[in-house]
């Protein structure tokens, strides 16, 4: 009899003790937060702001801070789903290593995955940096002057711009937290894709390097649409991500 894609998936997580998992939007979606690159998604409605106008344009800062609060609004009731929960079963057995997802709304250290085992490479909604001094703060610190009708606020240090600490359009990734990411794609044994379409460069080559690296680990990719690397991949599943690991994580009846 030849094995089910969730025996395969069973065997790869049983058979390995450093697996990397990646992220993307539709983890979230199965908590009922929008994908945004989706059809209807913000990015459709919206003209994105980049951060040269969001530097330069107080206009382009305000209506950004106003979509950022329309979005937190809501999406502030979601929660972390199996999918999420199943990644904090996989460090409770000891098996991984890290994660690096795309995801800025912080539900993997809400389900309780360890904030060191996560890499956020396009930054976190859930808190503001400022852009002159650096200094960050918890979300919240913004919200409460917003929702007080302040249309942008500034820093109480230094009078800089504050701007959720999220990698904005035209800004670059963090180089420290793109290298790690890599290192870990050389580092893993599996490499677990959770709902990321794999198009946005340079993080989808993450998954690429695991495969095709030093470490020559399997690739598994649970994404509801097609991606580029459905071929290099060891197993490709196309179906929710809370009932696929939910199903692989227990034993086969
Ligand atoms: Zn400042």
């Amino acid at each position: 009899m030849s094995e089910s894609p969730i025996d395969k998936l069973r065997r790869f997580i049983d058979k390995s003790d450093a697996i990397v998992v990646f992220t993307g939007a539709g983890i979230s979606t199965e908590s009922g937060i929008s994908d945004y690159r989706s059809q209807g998604g913000v990015w459709e409605r919206f003209q994105p702001v980049t951060i040269r106008e969001f530097i330069a344009d107080a206009g382009k800062r305000r209506l950004y801070w106003q979509r950022k609060l329309a979005l937190y609004e809501q999406n502030k009731d979601a929660g972390p789903n199996p999918g999420h929960l199943a990644v904090v079963e996989l460090e409770r057995r000891g098996k991984l290593l890290g994660l690096i997802t795309q995801n800025i709304d912080g539900l993997h250290q809400q389900a309780g995955t360890s904030p060191d085992k996560i890499l956020e490479i396009h930054g976190t909604n859930q808190e503001v940096i400022c852009l002159s001094c650096q200094e960050i703060w918890p979300w919240e610190h913004a919200y409460e002057r917003l929702i007080k009708g302040e249309e942008a606020p500034v820093c109480e240090k230094c009078g800089g711009l504050l701007k959720p600490n999220t990698i904005s359009f035209g800004q670059s990734l963090n180089a420290a937290v793109l290298n790690r990411s890599f290192a870990l794609a050389e580092e893993c044994d599996f490499m677990l894709v959770l709902g990321s379409s794999l198009v946005v460069e340079p993080a989808a080559s993450i998954p690429r390097v695991a495969k095709q690296g030093n470490s020559g680990a399997w690739l598994a990719i649970i994404t509801q649409s097609a991606t580029p690397l459905d071929g290099l991949a060891d197993l490709k599943i196309a179906a929710s991500i809370g009932e696929t690991l939910s199903a692989a994580l227990v034993a086969p009846s």
